[in-house]
């Protein structure tokens, strides 16, 4: 008797065993059929509306809706028609940081004169660990670790003791060049104890001139009362989730200024100025 009821439970353990084994080859075929997916649909390219140095040389408006951004990426950064405050989009919500300090979700109706977007998944996580790390170090420990030439997503939460933003005011026509309308109206924030996280992109140097190369972060609290393009910060703890994409894809703003647009001229050193 005994030695039967443990034959049982040895069957009846084997018979367990190829069960979770055949869940698990499931979920794993499973799992890399979606992976194939992402890729196949285009999903882990970074995708652009527009290009930098039209926004540097006064192209403030575009044509393409928030609710079409989000079709592109649930994740990045970028502006407002009229250059009106600062675009961030996590976790598929689009935000607006207005100069006036406020951010708001905005809807799907809205306009963006220039983007840079990605579906985020994040393919490696870093802790950093301070005391005190500024923007400038923390950028170090990232590049040092990442490939100089690739495509990143970068998003970065911790609480920052500091952390210096700006938003600017929306423009009115005629329009002037970018480096122009900030110098008037550029509103900066000196924030302190703010918990919350940066979204951006880490960018190699030939995509200077269609984006911005470097690191390229915008910033919102969690409590969602502040927020903008980050000058710098510092934080002792910060978790860097890093999303490396496979290329990227950059659409043509359609707006008839564009196409009248002289981008000839070298906007780098003058981009660098601003950012
Ligand atoms: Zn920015």
């Amino acid at each position: 008797m005994l030695r039967l009821s443990l034959l049982h439970k040895s069957v009846f353990k084997c018979l367990l065993a190829a069960f979770l084994a055949c869940i698990l080859a499931g979920n794993t075929i499973a799992q890399s059929a979606k992976n194939r997916h992402h890729a196949a649909s285009g999903q882990d390219f970074m995708y652009q509306y527009s290009i930098i140095d039209a926004l540097m040389a006064g192209v403030f408006d575009g044509d393409l809706t928030i609710g079409q951004l989000k079709k592109k990426g649930d994740f990045g950064v970028g502006t407002f028609n009229r250059v009106d405050g600062e675009l961030l989009i996590d976790k598929g919500h689009v935000y607006k940081i207005s100069y006036d300090g406020s951010v708001k979700e905005v809807p799907d109706s809205d306009s963006t004169s220039v983007a840079f977007v990605k579906f985020f998944k994040a393919d490696t996580v870093i802790h950093l660990n301070g005391p005190g790390l500024t923007y400038e170090k923390v950028q170090e420990q990232i590049e040092h670790l990442l490939n100089p030439n690739g495509i990143y997503a970068l998003r970065i939460s911790a609480k920052f003791s500091t952390m210096t933003t700006r938003a600017e005011k929306p423009a009115s026509k005629p329009y002037t060049s970018l480096p122009e309308h900030l110098k008037h109206n550029q509103v900066v924030f000196e924030l302190k104890n703010t918990t919350g996280v940066c979204a951006g992109f880490l960018l190699p140097p030939y995509l200077a001139r269609t984006n911005v190369p470097g690191f390229h972060l915008h910033y919102l609290a969690d409590d969602h009362k502040s927020g903008g393009h980050i000058f710098n910060f510092t934080a002792d703890v910060l978790t860097v989730e890093i999303d490396m994409a496979r290329g990227f894809t950059i659409e043509n703003n359609t707006n008839a200024e564009f196409g009248k647009v002289n981008l000839q001229p070298d906007r780098g050193a003058e981009l660098k100025k601003i950012e």
